[in-house]
């Protein structure tokens, strides 16, 4: 028996068939079977880039006032009373972000919307909506991944969060990653990019690279409410998503 023959005779034993097709050409069997195997989300995907921006403890510890907080339950308890900032005064919910505190994907937005200040929930809208099917796209329903944003609190008219806003409510995010410690994190849009990398640069410059944030590797990709203005940004926002759909599965 030659090594092809023997792979793949191993092969359906491995799939479960007990029935073995003579007929079939092992090096044919074998691709039609690992295509099979392959997920629809993989075929085509882009390859992952090379190395972008490195965080390190330094710019992410610069901003920390994180008190030790246990768990993700403390922090939102912590959040819901916060009045670090001025956005405590107009929110009808804070929004501390949901998942699954063991989480291999995280993924970061801006603030919450109306729909989220009056849910207290993050990615509720019809943008939450977007990025649920985006997130089912290549294989991770929501409940698998976790969900938070920049600020806890939704700034007026959904403005884009003021500096000073953004770093009172970072601490939160910071140790959120810290007790999830997600093997890979997505940025949202410009805000979420900003915030984690430290520098502001297009979008356009920080996406198809692989940073690191305190040595966990993250992908920027477009905000979901962008892709609702602008449907051509879908198709490079789901390369994004595989990339970083691949990364979770080359992290052990
Ligand atoms: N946009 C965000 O950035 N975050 C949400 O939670 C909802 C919409
Ligand atoms: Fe506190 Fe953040 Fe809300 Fe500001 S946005 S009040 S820092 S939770």
């Amino acid at each position: 028996m030659d090594d092809a023959t023997r792979r793949w005779l191993a092969l359906q034993r491995d799939l479960g068939g007990d029935e073995v097709i003579l007929d079939a050409p092992p090096a044919v069997a074998e691709s039609l079977a690992a295509r099979e195997r392959e997920p629809a989300w993989r075929r085509g995907a882009p390859p992952i880039p090379g190395p972008g921006l490195d965080v390190g403890s330094e710019h992410a510890t610069r901003l920390d006032a994180a008190r030790g907080w246990a768990d993700l339950d403390d922090i939102a308890t912590v959040v819901r009373a916060c009045t670090r900032c001025a956005l405590c005064g107009s929110r009808t919910n804070a929004v501390p972000g949901e998942g699954n505190s063991t989480a291999r994907l995280m993924l970061v937005g801006e603030g919450p919307g109306e729909s989220e200040d009056l849910s207290g929930r993050p990615f509720v809208g019809r943008a939450g909506e977007l990025l649920d099917r985006i997130l089912a796209s290549v294989g991770v329903p929501r409940a698998d991944a976790y969900i938070a944003n920049v600020v806890k609190c939704r700034p007026p008219r959904n403005r884009v969060p003021l500096p000073e806003e953004r770093d009172a409510c970072l601490p939160y995010l910071r140790r959120q990653i810290e007790l999830v410690k997600p093997a890979v994190l997505v940025a949202l849009g410009g805000t979420a990019a900003e915030a984690l990398l430290g520098v502001k640069r297009p979008l356009t410059e920080l996406r198809l690279k692989v940073h690191r944030w305190n040595g966990i590797p993250l992908i920027v990709t477009y905000h979901p409410a962008a892709l609702l203005r602008n449907p051509n940004w879908k198709r490079p926002a789901w390369d994004d998503i595989r990339i970083a759909r691949q990364l979770v599965d080359r992290r052990p």
